[in-house]
């Protein structure tokens, strides 16, 4: 199996899951050129769409990507309704020929229907987990998305994260911001100037690197706690303390407030 970066929109990725014989699955569909023209290019047979969420950035190339190769679009059950084909519940396993069986998990938080697809060494999480943060809580609550992200984490250390934005270096910003002392964040920033100007995606990662340097994954560590709970006056729950470093996200990027609980 290889996986192929397709850099659409402003920074979104499509994934190209090839398998064995060309096959490919793709993975969100935020446009259709970028996608026809590189499948095109490395001569694949798409068999299927593999769609983590309703937002216009990962579906609105799907109708006319469909126009051209009429296949299924397995995603969520609860919405995309337009464009699922083969609604897929938690736990549902989806076999694709010559490139593997993908198990699905349901991992709400950023929308509420937001799935993930687990493969083996690959995880392809949508805008749920990102390189070095994660989604913001549009549909769901810090409750939900913190659950998702701790059984994201109980993946492999080796496995692979591929996400749905090129965010790493923003990410990034406030991961230092927030923990100043982190080596292994300052040693990530510090990579993705020369990465980037070399035209290359800093996604994928691997979880034991978001580990390492994603506060999101990092909550009930000390240090960041305490600077969680500094900046909200009070001790926290879990949950709690990913709310605010939610909010304390979208605030550091200047984002309007979002009312989740
Ligand atoms: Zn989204």
């Amino acid at each position: 199996m290889r996986i192929h970066a397709v850099p659409v929109l402003t920074d979104n990725y499509v994934w190209l899951i090839e398998g064995d014989q060309r096959q490919c699955a793709v993975v969100d569909l935020g446009a259709t050129e970028p996608v026809l023209a590189k499948i095109a290019e490395l001569g694949l047979i798409p068999q299927a769409i593999l769609l983590t969420h309703h937002h216009a950035d990962h579906t609105q190339g799907i109708a006319a990507f469909r126009a051209h190769y009429p296949v299924p679009v397995y995603g969520p059950s609860t919405e995309a309704q337009t464009w699922v084909t083969n609604p897929q519940v938690d736990g549902a396993v989806i076999d694709l020929p010559h490139m593997g069986s993908f198990e699905v998990w349901l991992t709400p938080g950023h929308t509420r229907g937001h799935i993930t697809f687990i493969t083996d060494g690959a995880a392809f999480t949508g805008d749920t987990l990102f390189t070095a943060g994660c989604g913001r809580l549009f549909e769901g609550t810090a409750a939900q998305m913190l659950a998702s992200l701790d059984r994201i984490a109980t993946l492999p250390d080796a496995t692979y994260i591929y996400c749905g934005h090129e965010y790493t270096a923003d990410n990034l910003r406030f991961a230092q911001f927030v923990e100043p002392d982190n080596q292994s964040i300052a040693r990530r920033a510090a990579q993705m100037t020369p990465m980037r100007l070399r035209g290359e995606p800093s996604v994928p990662a691997t979880l034991a690197e978001e580990k390492q340097t994603n506060p999101f994954l990092r909550i009930r560590t000390p240090l960041l706690r305490q600077a969680i709970e500094k900046f909200a006056h009070q001790y926290l729950s879990d949950a709690q303390a990913f709310g605010v470093l939610r909010r304390w996200k979208d605030e550091f990027d200047g984002l309007p407030p979002l009312s989740f609980k």
